[in-house]
C-alpha cells in the first residue's frame, strides 16, 4: 500500500474522527490525514491536502454530508467519497450512493471501513487505468486518422459488393474526386475497362488463408478521363464466421514511374529499330525492299502499331501511300495526301512534313492541331499519336515514313532525336541507292534510246545461247546501222539526230515487243536477236525494212526517209558467246557498208586476219627482246590548282616497220597470247626506275600509275613481284600506283581484294580504270581496297551537252566522296569540260587539254620541281 495515502475526514466531533483514525490504523493502513468540519476548510483541504479518499459524516452543523459530497463531486470528482455515519437510514444511504458516494460505513460497524477504503482505491486505480487505456486508444485513433489524412496514398474500403465504404481525402489528388462522390460508386466504375477483370480477380482470390495481396497495379480513371496507374496493397475483411465482408486497400499513384519505365522501354525498342535499319541499309540493295523492311522493323521491333511509307507523285503535288504494315488491318488509309504550298492550311501530317521538310508530330490525336487526315478513324482504331518523317534524297522530298502509336504523349525528345537519326540514315542510304541505280542504269542502258548497251545485250544473248540446247533454237543476231545519220546530224543538228535515234528505237520496241531482244551499240548502230527458228537472216533484214524503216520519220518538222545496212550472224556456224556473235554481226555490217550491200551474212573469210595475227604475235615476242617497248607519260592535273600531281604510264611499241604503234593495235594480242605478263612486268619496272630518277633529279612529288592487266593480277607471285619492283619508290608523296579495270577486279574478287590489300599496306594505291563502263556497284566499292576512281573517257566526252553523262559523272563523284575516293576524269579535251568537272568537285583531270602522252624526255620539262610554288601543264 502506498505510504502516502492521504485521508480527509469531514467530521465535527473530534472523538468520532479520532475513532476513525484508530480504526484505519488498526486496519493496517499507513496514511496521513486531515480533519475538517466546515465547508470552507473542506474546500481549502481539497486543494492543499489533495486527499486520495474522503470520509465524511452525514450530519454536520450548518453544512451536511450531502453538501460535502456535492462539493467533492465538483472539485475532485475522481476521489472516492465514503460516508461514515451512525444515523443513516436505508433510504438515505441509497440516495447518497445515487448521488455519487462511493460507499457508506456505519459507525457501528467500523471493521468495514478499511476494506471499503481499499476497494474504493482499487476502483480508482482501475478507473485510472481504463482512462489511460482509453486515452491511448483515442490517441492511436487520432494518429491513424492523421496518417490517413496526410498520406499521399489513397486509402479506401469496399463492401463485399465493391461499393466504397470509406475513402481517404487523398483521393482528391489521386483521382480528382471527393470521398463523398465515391460513396455513390462501385470500384468497377473507376477502373480502366482493360484492367477491371484483373483487379476484380485479385480481390476474388483473397480468403482467410491468403487475406492480403501486395503490389496489384491497375489503371484508375481520373475525373479528367485520363488513366492513372495505381499500385495497391489489398486486404480482405472478415466476419466472425470467416465470411468476407469487404476489402480495404492502399493505392499509390505510380503513373509517373510507369511512364518513365514505358519511355525507357520505348526508347530501347526504337534504338533496336535503329540498329535493325542500319543493318538493313548495309544488307539490302534495293530501295523498295529497304523501305518495306524499315516499315516492318518499325512495327515488329520499334513497337509502333502502324508504319507506312508514302511516296511523292512526280508532279510533287501529293503523296500516295505506297506500303504499310500494322496490327490494325481494318484501318482505312487515305488514297492521297495533298502537299500544300503554305497558302492553305495543311490537311494531313504527311502534307505538313513534306511541305516543311521537317518531322511533324501529333503527340495526342485528341487535339485538333496539327492537321491529321482521318483523325476520327485513327482514334477509333485506338491510335493516340502520330509522327511523319520526311525522306529527303538529294534535297528532294521523295516521301514520308509515318509511324502511329496507341499511346499518347510518349514521344520524348530522345525518341524524336532517334527517329531523326533513323530517317537521316535511311535518306542517306536511299540517296546513294539512287545514285547507284543511276550509275547502274547508265552503265547498262543507253540513256538516249533506253536500250541495253553492248555489255548487257551480250550478257542477255549469252543467257539465251546457254538456255536453248538445240541448235535450231539458237538465236540469230542482226546488227544494223542507219545510213543517213551523219548527214542528218550535219544538216539539222545533233538534236534532230538524237530524236531520230529515239524514234528508231521506239519503232523497234514496238515491232519486236520484247525490249530485252534489242540493243544499242552506239554511233547509230543497233542490234537485235531473233529466236524464231523460221526466221532466216534475209527475212530478218526485210522485216526491218518493211516495218521500222518503211514509213517516213517526221522529226521537228523534217520528213526524213531513212534506210539501214545490216549484218547477220548465226550461232551454229559463227560463234560461241554473245560477245563474239555480236562482233561478227558488226563485222558483217561493216562489210555490207563497204561493199554497198543492203545486208551481208558473216563469213569466215572476213577473218582472214588470223594469219596476220600469228605474224604480229611473232613480232611482239621479238619486241620484248629487242627493247622496242617504251613508256609515254600523260599528266594528271589538280583541277583546282592546275598542278601536275601524277603521271600515267602508257605503253607504246616502236615497230621498226611502222613506227610508234598504239596499244589498241597490239594489246589484245598481248592479252590473248599471255605476253602481257612479261611486258606488264617490264612496264612496272620501267615506271619504278623513272620514278626514282625523277625524285633524284628534284622533280615532284609525283605519283606514277601503271596499267595492270587481269592476267598479271591473277599470277600467284603478283604481290611479291610488284613489291620487289616498287619497294623504294615510296618516299614523300612519290610512288607507283596500279590501275585495274572493273572487270579484272571482279575476277576472283576475294583473292584480288586480298592481294590489293597487301599492296596497299606498302604504300601502293589502287585505281579503278574506266569506271562506269562495267559493273561497279556501291557494295563492290565498299568491299574493295580502292583509293581512286577514274571516270571513263566516254562519259567525259559527253560533258556538258549530254544530260545522261552529266548525271552519271556527278553521281560517280558523289559516290566517290561517300567512300573517300580520289576522282580522276579521263579524256578531258576542252576547257568547258574542265570547268564542269571543277564545279562537280572532281579532284584530278587527265586528257589532251592538258597534255598528250609524251615520251620521258619531252614530259620532263613540264614537270614541277620540288619547292617550286606552282606549275601548270
Ligand atoms: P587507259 O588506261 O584508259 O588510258 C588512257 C587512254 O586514253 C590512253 O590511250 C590515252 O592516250 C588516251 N587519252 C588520254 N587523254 C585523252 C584525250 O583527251 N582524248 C582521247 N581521245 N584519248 C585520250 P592509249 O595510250 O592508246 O592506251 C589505251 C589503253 O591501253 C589504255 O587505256 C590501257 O587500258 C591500255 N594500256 C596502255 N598501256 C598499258 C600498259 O602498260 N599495260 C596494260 N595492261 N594496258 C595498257
Ligand atoms: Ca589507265
Ligand atoms: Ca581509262
Amino acid at each position: 500500500m502506498q505510504p502516502d495515502l492521504r485521508v480527509l475526514i469531514v467530521e465535527d466531533v473530534e472523538t468520532e474522527a479520532e475513532l476513525a483514525v484508530r480504526q484505519l490504523i488498526a486496519d493496517g493502513l499507513r496514511f496521513s490525514h486531515r480533519i475538517v468540519a466546515g465547508e470552507v476548510s473542506m474546500r481549502e483541504a481539497l486543494h492543499t491536502f489533495a486527499p486520495h479518499v474522503i470520509l465524511s459524516d452525514f450530519t454536520l452543523p450548518g453544512f451536511d454530508g450531502l453538501g460535502a459530497l456535492e462539493i467533492a463531486q465538483i472539485e475532485v470528482p475522481e476521489v472516492p467519497f465514503i460516508f461514515l455515519s451512525g444515523t443513516i437510514g436505508e433510504e438515505r444511504a441509497i440516495d447518497a450512493l445515487k448521488r455519487g458516494a462511493t460507499d457508506y460505513v456505519l459507525k457501528t460497524r467500523p471493521a468495514r471501513l478499511g476494506p471499503s477504503i481499499r476497494r474504493a482505491l482499487r476502483e480508482v486505480e482501475e478507473r485510472e487505468r481504463r482512462r489511460l487505456a482509453e486515452l491511448r486508444i483515442r490517441e492511436n485513433e487520432q494518429r491513424l486518422r492523421d496518417i490517413i489524412d496526410t498520406s499521399q496514398d489513397w486509402i479506401w474500403e469496399l463492401d463485399v459488393n465493391g461499393r466504397f465504404m470509406f475513402s481517404s481525402e487523398s483521393v482528391r489528388d489521386v483521382l480528382g474526386r471527393s470521398p463523398e462522390e465515391l460513396g455513390e460508386l462501385q470500384f468497377q466504375q473507376l477502373i480502366h475497362p482493360d484492367d477491371r477483370t484483373a483487379f476484380a480477380g485479385a480481390l476474388a482470390t483473397l480468403d482467410v488463408e491468403r487475406h492480403t495481396a501486395i503490389g496489384v497495379t491497375a489503371r484508375w480513371m481520373h475525373s479528367d478521363q485520363s488513366p492513372r496507374w495505381l499500385e495497391g496493397n489489398l486486404l480482405a475483411l472478415f466476419s466472425a464466421e470467416g465470411r468476407v465482408t469487404g476489402f480495404r486497400g492502399t493505392s499509390r499513384n505510380i503513373t509517373e514511374r510507369r511512364q518513365q519505365q514505358e519511355r525507357i522501354a520505348r526508347l530501347t525498342r526504337v534504338l533496336q529499330m535503329q540498329s535493325g535499319i542500319n543493318a538493313a541499309v548495309v544488307r539490302i540493295r534495293h530501295r523498295d525492299e529497304l523501305l518495306r523492311e524499315a516499315c516492318r522493323l518499325a512495327q515488329t521491333v520499334g513497337g509502333y502499331e502502324f508504319a507506312m511509307v508514302s511516296l511523292v507523285d512526280p508532279d510533287g503535288r501529293q503523296a500516295r501511300p505506297w506500303h504499310h504494315t500494322g496490327t490494325r488491318r481494318d484501318l482505312v488509309v487515305p488514297k492521297q495526301f495533298a502537299i500544300g504550298d503554305g497558302t492553305d492550311a495543311d490537311s494531313s501530317l504527311t502534307g505538313l512534313a513534306l511541305r516543311t521538310g521537317e518531322l511533324a508530330i501529333s503527340s495526342n490525336l485528341n487535339q485538333s492541331e496539327p492537321p491529321v487526315a482521318n483523325r476520327a478513324q485513327l482514334l477509333a482504331a485506338g491510335f493516340r499519336s502520330l509522327v511523319a518523317l520526311p525522306l529527303i534524297v538529294d534535297g528532294a522530298r521523295i516521301g514520308v515514313l509515318t509511324l502511329a502509336s496507341c499511346s499518347a504523349d510518349l514521344l520524348s525528345t530522345d525518341e524524336i532525336r532517334l527517329l531523326q537519326d533513323i530517317i537521316a540514315n535511311l535518306s542517306f542510304a536511299l540517296q546513294y541507292r539512287q545514285k547507284e541505280d543511276t550509275v547502274q542504269f547508265l552503265a547498262y542502258f543507253d540513256p538516249l534510246t533506253g536500250l541495253a548497251k553492248r555489255s548487257l545485250f551480250c550478257e542477255r544473248l549469252g543467257h539465251l545461247l546457254k538456255r536453248s540446247t538445240d541448235i535450231a533454237g539458237k538465236p540469230l543476231v542482226v546488227a544494223f546501222d542507219i545510213d543517213q545519220l551523219s548527214r542528218v546530224n550535219d544538216s539539222f543538228g545533233r538534236l534532230v539526230g538524237d530524236l531520230l535515234l529515239q524514234r528508231v528505237a521506239d519503232r523497234l520496241k514496238f515491232h519486236f515487243e520484247d525490249d530485252e531482244r534489242i540493243g544499242y551499240l552506239g554511233n547509230g548502230a543497233f542490234v537485235v536477236m531473233l529466236t524464231s527458228p523460221k526466221t532466216s537472216g534475209d527475212s530478218a533484214t526485210s522485216l526491218l525494212h518493211n516495218t521500222v524503216f518503211r514509213d517516213v520519220f517526221n522529226i521537228e518538222g523534217h520528213p526524213l526517209r531513212v534506210s539501214c545496212r545490216s549484218g547477220v550472224a548465226r550461232f551454229q556456224i559463227d560463234g560461241e558467246d554473245g560477245g563474239t556473235l555480236v562482233q561478227k554481226a558488226e563485222a558483217a555490217m561493216k562489210q555490207a557498208k563497204e561493199a554497198g550491200e543492203q545486208s551481208l551474212h558473216y563469213h569466215v573469210k572476213m577473218h582472214s586476219e588470223v594469219s596476220e595475227r600469228l605474224a604480229l604475235e611473232h613480232k611482239l615476242r621479238n619486241a620484248i627482246d629487242e627493247r622496242q617497248f617504251v613508256l609515254h607519260y600523260q599528266p594528271q592535273v589538280n583541277v583546282i590548282t592546275g598542278r601536275i600531281e601524277g603521271l600515267e604510264a602508257l605503253l607504246r611499241w616502236n615497230d621498226p616497220d611502222e613506227g610508234t604503234v598504239s596499244p589498241a593495235k597490239f594489246l589484245p594480242l598481248l592479252e590473248s597470247s599471255g605476253l602481257i605478263v612479261p611486258v606488264g612486268e617490264w612496264v612496272m619496272r620501267q615506271a619504278a626506275d623513272d620514278s626514282r630518277h625523277w625524285r633524284e633529279a628534284g622533280i615532284g612529288p609525283l605519283r606514277l600509275s601503271v596499267n595492270v592487266s587481269a592476267l598479271q593480277v591473277r599470277r600467284r607471285n603478283f604481290v611479291e613481284h610488284a613489291l620487289s619492283v616498287v619497294r623504294d619508290t615510296f618516299v614523300d608523296g612519290c610512288g607507283v600506283d596500279l590501275e585495274l579495270t572493273e572487270s579484272s577486279l571482279l575476277q576472283d574478287l576475294d583473292g584480288t581484294a586480298r592481294k590489293l590489300r597487301e599492296l596497299r599496306t606498302q604504300g601502293v594505291r589502287i585505281a579503278i580504270d574506266d569506271f562506269g563502263t562495267g559493273y561497279s556497284s556501291l557494295g563492290l566499292l565498299s568491299s574493295l581496297p580502292v583509293d581512286i576512281l577514274k571516270i571513263d573517257r566516254s562519259f567525259i566526252n559527253g560533258l556538258p551537252a549530254d544530260r545522261g553523262s552529266m548525271t552519271l559523272v556527278s553521281s560517280i563523284i558523289g559516290l566517290a566522296r561517300a567512300f573517300n575516293l580520289t576522282v580522276v576524269a579521263e579524256g578531258v579535251e576542252t576547257q568547258e569540260q574542265l570547268d564542269v568537272l571543277r564545279g562537280m568537285q572532281c579532284d584530278l583531270s587527265q586528257g589532251y587539254l592538258h597534255c598528250r602522252p609524251l615520251p620521258l624526255e619531252q614530259i620532263e620539262e613540264r614537270l614541277p620541281r620540288i619547292g617550286a610554288s606552282r606549275h601548270s601543264a
